[in-house]
């Protein structure tokens, strides 16, 4: 099963050594099902469950992409809570340990505006957060989204469900058109492709029913 090992993606070797320092070497089903295509920059729609190894099915095609001497917001990764926001900034700051200075900023509610707006200001790379908060900076004027190149929406229907669906909206309108938009979920219904279809373009869509 060689070709399920991450060494068989187009990954720097510092990229690879960091999986492998990680525990990585064989991709999960979901990771060897989506990888190959989103590293091309192809749009996603993946349904699977927790613990299936979603956030480096997003995380590595950011951090392949990513530009760390270009200080602007070049992936935003939206989450329906602050816990799996945190979960998601801790997971990637692992993922990134092989380059330096890359700056990943939460946007969460519950917390004070101002010291998200310093961080942002001192230049982030990738932002985690929570749909209300990011609208709220947006309407600030104190996010700029006009250069990602990736936009994450992390469990999709935990975010309809929630009510996040016009801020979702208003959030997509402030990226630019051409991106890759990666969208997971762990259930599919129609509400959620009708909402989702917009946003994404000529996707692959992935159904992984197993944990691995
Ligand atoms: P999900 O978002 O689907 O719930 P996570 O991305 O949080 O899942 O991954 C669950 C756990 O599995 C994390 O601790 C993560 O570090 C680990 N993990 C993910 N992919 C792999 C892999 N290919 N090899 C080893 N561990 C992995
Ligand atoms: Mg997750």
């Amino acid at each position: 099963m060689t070709t399920s090992r991450f060494a068989s993606l187009n990954l720097s070797a510092d990229f690879l050594g960091n999986l492998d320092s990680l525990g990585y070497r064989e991709m999960t089903a979901i990771q060897a099902a989506a990888l190959p295509d989103a590293l091309d920059g192809r749009d996603l729609i993946a349904q699977a469950k927790t613990g299936s190894g979603k956030t480096a099915t997003f995380g590595i095609p950011i951090l392949h992409k990513l530009n760390p001497r270009f200080f602007g917001i070049q992936a935003l990764v939206l989450c329906p809570t602050r816990e799996l926001a945190d979960q998601v900034a801790n997971e990637l700051r692992r993922l990134a340990r092989h380059i330096d200075n890359v700056k990943i900023v939460t946007l969460c509610g519950g917390v004070p505006m101002g010291p998200q707006i310093g961080s942002l200001e001192h230049g982030a790379h990738i932002v985690v957060g929570t749909p209300g908060r990011i609208q709220d900076h947006l309407y600030r004027e104190t996010l700029d989204l006009s250069r990602i190149s990736t936009l994450v929406l992390d469990e999709a229907d935990r975010m309809v469900d929630m009510g996040f669906v016009d801020d979702i909206t208003r959030i997509v309108r402030a990226c630019p058109r051409f991106r890759q938009t990666l969208l997971f979920s762990a259930t599919y219904p129609d509400s959620i492709r009708k909402i989702a279809s917009p946003f994404l373009r000529s996707p692959l869509e992935i159904k992984v029913e197993s944990q691995h």
